[in-house]
C-alpha cells in the first residue's frame, strides 16, 4: 500500500477518487476500523487505500469529553450482562477483541491503562487527548487518509462497490464501514444521520432513546435544595406493572432532578419504555441494605430507645441528614418532632417513602446530555464474525449505530473498539480475498 497511496492533507478536498475502504465517521469505532483495515493492507503490501470521512471539522470530540476529560477506555471485566441488546450476539462480538487484547492494543499505540478501584480503566496520563492523539498518529502511520469536514450525505450501490456522496463531491469505495455514531451529544457531529444512511441501504433501525441520561423531576420535588448531595440508593424501574430493572449505586441530586451512576444506568429502561408510550415508573429505596420489615423494626426500636431524638436526626442514621429532613417535609411530617411522638400513620408514610419512593419524573434530560443511544441497527442484521451487513454485503456497521448500549464504566468504548477492529479487519481481508486494489474497485 505504501508506494501507491497518497496521504491527503486534511485541508484538501477528496473528490472523484476510488478507495478500497471508506469509513464513514472518525470517532472511536471509525478510527479503530480504519487503523485495523490499513494495518492488514500494509502487512500484505496490498495497494489498497483507506479513508475516513467525518462531517466534523475536528475529529474525536466525544473521546475528548469522555470520562470527564480522562476517557474511561474500558473496564477490567466486560461481559454481555453489561449491555442491553441481543446478548448472544454481543457475547460473540466481544469475544473477538476482548479487554486483554484491547489493553495490549492500546499499549502498542503508546497508551498504558491503569485500573481504578471501580474497575474502570483510564490512560495513565489521565487525559483523553492522549487517547485521541494516539489513534490519529497510528492512523497516519499506517497511511489512513483522514478527511474532516467531509459529511457523508448519501451512499448508493455502484458497480461492485458503493458511491459515497459527501459535502465536497463523491468517491467510489469497494467497502464501506459505517461508524457514524448514534444521537447522543449531537454537537459532536453524531446527530443520527448514520441511521438514515443505513436505512437507505436496506437496514431497519429500532426506535432510539437517550441512554445514560440524567432525569428531570417535577418542580414540586425537593431535589434543588439537595443539589450536589449524593448517596447510595437502590432504583427499580417498573414498566406496565412489571419490574424491568433493579440496581444499586450512587444517586446525585441536582438542580434539575437526579443524576449519578445509578440514575444514568437505570435511565434507559425509563426512556425506552416512555418513548414507546408505555407506563414507566422509577422507585427509590433509600435504605438499600435493609428490607422494609427490618426498617420498620429498626424505627420502632429507635423510638423506644431514643424517644426524644428528632425524626430527622433518627433518619440521618440511615441517609444524609439534609435528605432526611427534606423527605420528612415532603411527606408532611415535622422533621423536628420527637421520634416517639410521630403517629403510626406518619411513620408508615415515611417508611413507604424511604423504601418505595416514586420519583416524579417529568422527562429525561435529552440528547444533549445523554452519553449513548439505546436502539439502532438490529444486531441480527449483522454477521457477528465480521460486522458485515447481512442486508447489504460489503457494508460493515460499528459502534453506537448498532442496537447495543452499555452501562457506565468504559463498556460503550469497549463496544466501539471491538466492533471497529472487527469491521476493519474483516473489510480488508475480504478485499484481499477478492484481490481488489484501489484502482479497480
Ligand atoms: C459526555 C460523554 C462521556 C462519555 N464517556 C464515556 C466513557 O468515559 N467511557 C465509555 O466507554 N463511553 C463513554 N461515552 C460514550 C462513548 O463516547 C460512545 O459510546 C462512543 O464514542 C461511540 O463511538 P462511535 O465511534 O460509535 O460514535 P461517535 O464517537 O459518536 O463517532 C461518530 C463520528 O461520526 C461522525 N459522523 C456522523 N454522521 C456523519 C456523516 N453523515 N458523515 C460523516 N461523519 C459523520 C461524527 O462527526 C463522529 O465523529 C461518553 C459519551 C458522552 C457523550
Amino acid at each position: 500500500m505504501a508506494s501507491s497511496t497518497q496521504l491527503l492533507p486534511q485541508s484538501q478536498r477528496l473528490n472523484d477518487d476510488a478507495v478500497s475502504v471508506a469509513v464513514v465517521g472518525g470517532g472511536a469505532a471509525g478510527l479503530t476500523a480504519a487503523i485495523a483495515a490499513a494495518e492488514i493492507l500494509l502487512k500484505e503490501q496490498a495497494p489498497g487505500r483507506v479513508i475516513v470521512l467525518d462531517g466534523a471539522k475536528q475529529l474525536g470530540a466525544k473521546i475528548l469529553v469522555s470520562g470527564g476529560g480522562r476517557c474511561n477506555v474500558t473496564h477490567d471485566v466486560v461481559t454481555p450482562k453489561d449491555f442491553c441488546g441481543n446478548r448472544n450476539i454481543i457475547r460473540n462480538v466481544l469475544a473477538a477483541f476482548p479487554v486483554d487484547r484491547t489493553i495490549a492494543w492500546f499499549a502498542s499505540l503508546g497508551i498504558d491503562l491503569k485500573r481504578e478501584p471501580t474497575g474502570k480503566l483510564f490512560p495513565t496520563t489521565d487525559t483523553a487527548r492522549t487517547v485521541l492523539n494516539a489513534l490519529l498518529n497510528r492512523a497516519r502511520h499506517v497511511e489512513v487518509t483522514i478527511c474532516p469536514d467531509h459529511r457523508v450525505r448519501e451512499i448508493s450501490r455502484s458497480g461492485s462497490g458503493f458511491r459515497v456522496h459527501h459535502t465536497h463531491g463523491s468517491i467510489q469505495a469497494a467497502r464501506v464501514i459505517l461508524a457514524a455514531g448514534g444521537q447522543s451529544l449531537p454537537r459532536t457531529g453524531s446527530d443520527g444521520f448514520g441511521y438514515q444512511l443505513a436505512q437507505a441501504l436496506g437496514h431497519r433501525v429500532t426506535p432510539t432513546a437517550p441512554a445514560l441520561v440524567p432525569l428531570v423531576l417535577e418542580q414540586s420535588m425537593f431535589h434543588a435544595t439537595l443539589s450536589g448531595l449524593s448517596h447510595e440508593v437502590q432504583l427499580t424501574t417498573v414498566v406496565e406493572g412489571r419490574e424491568a430493572d433493579r440496581r444499586t449505586g450512587s444517586l446525585l441530586w441536582t438542580h434539575f432532578g437526579i443524576s449519578g451512576p445509578v440514575v444514568m444506568d437505570a435511565s434507559r429502561f425509563w426512556t425506552v419504555a416512555t418513548n414507546r408510550g408505555a407506563q414507566a415508573d422509577l422507585y427509590g429505596n433509600f435504605t438499600p441494605s435493609r428490607t422494609p420489615d427490618e426498617l420498620k423494626t429498626w424505627l420502632t426500636v429507635q423510638a423506644t430507645e431514643h424517644p426524644k431524638r428528632s425524626l430527622a436526626k433518627t433518619l440521618a442514621l440511615l441517609a444524609p441528614e439534609r435528605f432526611a429532613y427534606s423527605l420528612c417535609v415532603y411527606c408532611s411530617c415535622d422533621p423536628l418532632k420527637a421520634h416517639a411522638q410521630v403517629s403510626r400513620m406518619d411513620r408508615n408514610r415515611l417508611l413507604d417513602a424511604l423504601t418505595k419512593f416514586r420519583f416524579p419524573i417529568r422527562q429525561d434530560r435529552g440528547w444533549n446530555f445523554a452519553e449513548v443511544t439505546a436502539g439502532g441497527v438490529p444486531l441480527d442484521e449483522i454477521d457477528y464474525r465480521s460486522m458485515e451487513s447481512k442486508v447489504a454485503p460489503k457494508l460493515y456497521l460499528t459502534g453506537e449505530m448498532l442496537d447495543c448500549d452499555g452501562r457506565i464504566g468504559g463498556f460503550n468504548f469497549q463496544w466501539a473498539w471491538t466492533t471497529g477492529w472487527l469491521a476493519g479487519r474483516s473489510a480488508a481481508k475480504s478485499l484481499l480475498a477478492d484481490n481488489i486494489t484501489s484502482r479497480d474497485s
